[in-house]
């Protein structure tokens, strides 16, 4: 593997994040430990530790790496946590919830960037992570509840099916608004079971949440 080739590239990466707020060091640490070009099509490679999305086929997008940086702080995932991804998309952000927490289940509707994603996650050699196939508006209810729920595409509202499938303590972040322009709103459910939402990260842009809590895929102007 050429991992060291980026070294240097991931420090300045690692510079970036910290001058946006992140400063808790085993997160920081994070990004050296999982190489983010290894999630990303050769093609763009050259630019895999700009703090940039970045194009990774299909019409969808990696994630900007200080916005995945800021919603870990947001979402404080711990060891003994089992954790639910919506939009496995690279994999890159499955990766690094899978040094945070105790276990990883991740829906994406995109069956070749699933695939990929697997290849880079065995190739790292990690072993707590499920992936599936399939509309993760709607959660994954066989592993429910989850301690972290985390969407990497925008919705026009909260999924109920996700709120459902909140543990107490749980915490639910997701990009929520139209589909030019979203706010991160973190749900919260309390030991008690009372649900609590507080916009966390404001003016963010994802790609559509495509499924039957998201947008319709037939309507791409369109609300349902
Ligand atoms: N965190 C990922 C972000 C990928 S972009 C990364 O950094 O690579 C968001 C992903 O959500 C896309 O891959 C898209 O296909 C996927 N997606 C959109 N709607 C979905 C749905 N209803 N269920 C599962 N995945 C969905």
């Amino acid at each position: 593997m050429s991992d060291y080739r980026f070294s240097a590239q991931r420090g300045a990466l690692i510079e970036e994040i910290r001058g946006r707020g992140v400063t808790d060091l085993e997160l920081l640490r994070l990004f050296d430990l999982v190489p983010r070009h290894l999630f990303l099509p050769e093609g763009v490679w050259n630019r895999a530790y700009e703090d940039a999305p970045l194009p990774i086929g299909y019409g969808q997008t990696a994630s900007q790496p200080s916005l995945q940086a800021r919603s870990l702080q947001a979402l404080s995932p711990g060891s003994g946590d089992r954790v639910l991804e919506i939009g496995t998309g690279s994999g890159f952000f499955t990766a690094l919830l899978s040094r945070l927490s105790d276990r990883v289940f991740s829906v994406e509707r995109i069956r070749e960037l699933s695939l990929r994603a697997r290849k880079a996650l065995d190739g790292l050699e990690i072993r707590n992570v499920a992936l599936l196939v399939g509309d993760g508006s709607i959660g994954w209810r066989k592993y429910a509840p989850f301690d972290v729920i985390t969407v990497a595409a925008a919705s026009p509202s909260v999924p109920a099916a996700l709120v459902d499938q909140l543990a107490p303590g749980g915490r639910l972040l997701l990009p929520v608004g139209t589909r030019e322009a979203q706010d991160m709103l973190l749900v919260t459910r309390d030991s008690e079971g009372e649900l609590h939402e507080e916009v966390a990260i404001p003016d963010c842009t994802f790609v559509p949440l495509l499924g039957r809590y998201g947008w319709s895929d037939e309507e791409p102007g369109g609300r349902r």
